[in-house]
């Protein structure tokens, strides 16, 4: 057993030291800021309307910045809302921040990496994030709306002026989920009883992360989110002690669609192979460079003397001329 648990450790950290990204297997949240004032003048912003807590579970890659901004410019529409960002990183992101102020929202900036253990595939994606969004909640909030909304989904406005008025845990439907188009509860008479989920899974609620809001006077000490993938909602409903006659339909009865599960396509990340540190000297190129440097910066391309694309330069409808040779 000893020899076990040594080699298991060692193992962790000899891999953890070989990914500067890596995580050793105690999680250790970090909370990066947080800004209680609504910076918008062009907002109308009633103080008798409940605060929405939009947690954001996200991670690094090419994708994260357009993500986040294309999210940031649909909630900046919307009055009294807190958006709790909670990244898949151990550090806090200088990116993730500058989208965050700018947008003039109150907001929460956490650090959350996901255990180390997780790193393989079909992991349960973005759980660490919204337990330590959960944690932050729960210490810090008493009033309000949660509500769990990816950093790829696309949100209609309509959605935020229903959830507002969750008293317990409200419903409605997603969008481009599974096997059946959408994912949604079923209603009849005004009361939830059953679901049309592509994959039931034996679970009690099948629904969708941004399938659903908890109204945070509902959100009990209990409330938990396990590391089990699919199982995520169905799990975290449970743990609120929900029953079926306490869901609130919305989205007109769950016939009308508010939110979809969009999905982004993966960008490979192309190395580019030129010497940024000649360009920077040519004094004429160093509005290039800096372009380089930035799309470098945002992980959008990596760049490398030895390896990689061969990159050109297009003048007069030829594309010959090698980024090495400029003058
Ligand atoms: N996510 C994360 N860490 C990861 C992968 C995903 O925090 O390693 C976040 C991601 O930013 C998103 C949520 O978890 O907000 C769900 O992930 P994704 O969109 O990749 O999963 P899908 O929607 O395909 O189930
Ligand atoms: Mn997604």
């Amino acid at each position: 057993m000893w020899l076990l648990l040594s080699w298991s450790s060692v193992e962790l950290l000899s891999l953890a030291s070989m990914d500067p990204r890596s995580i050793s297997i105690s999680v250790k949240n970090k909370l990066c800021h947080v800004n209680y004032i609504d910076e918008r003048l062009y907002i109308n912003n009633s103080t008798d309307l409940k605060i929405i807590y939009f947690v954001t579970p996200t991670y690094p890659r090419p994708e994260q910045v357009p993500e986040l901004t294309r999210l940031a410019h649909t909630l900046m529409h919307v009055p009294r809302l807190h958006w709790i960002v909670a990244d898949d990183q151990p550090i806090c992101s200088e990116e993730v921040s500058n989208i965050l102020r700018r947008t003039g929202l109150p907001y929460t900036h956490i650090s959350s990496p996901k255990p180390f253990i997780y790193k393989g595939t079909n992991f349960p994606r973005g759980v660490a994030n919204r337990r330590a969004a959960l944690t932050w909640l729960q210490e810090n909030v008493n009033d309000g709306v949660l509500y769990f909304g990816d950093d790829d989904n696309t949100v209609d406005l309509q959605l935020f002026d229903e959830i507002r008025l969750t008293k317990k845990v409200s419903m409605f439907p997603v969008g481009l989920i599974g096997d059946y188009g959408v994912s949604s509860p079923v209603v009849k008479e005004g009361k939830v009883v059953g679901f049309f989920d592509s994959w039931p899974g034996s679970r009690l609620f099948a629904v969708d992360m941004a399938g659903f809001a908890v109204n945070i006077e509902f959100l009990k000490p209990s409330a938990n989110m396990p590391y089990i993938a699919g199982h995520e909602e169905d799990r975290f409903l449970v743990s609120l002690g929900l029953k079926m006659e306490d869901i609130e339909p919305l989205a007109a009865n769950c016939s009308k669609i508010l939110v979809w599960h969009t999905k982004t396509v993966k960008y490979k990340k192309p190395t580019l192979r030129l010497d940024i540190k000649k360009i920077d000297s040519v004094a004429a190129y160093k509005n290039f460079a800096s372009l380089l440097k930035e799309t470098n910066r945002l992980g959008m391309a990596s760049i490398s003397e030895n390896n990689g694309t061969k990159p050109f330069l297009t003048r007069n409808r030829k594309s010959f001329e090698t980024i090495t040779g400029l003058k």
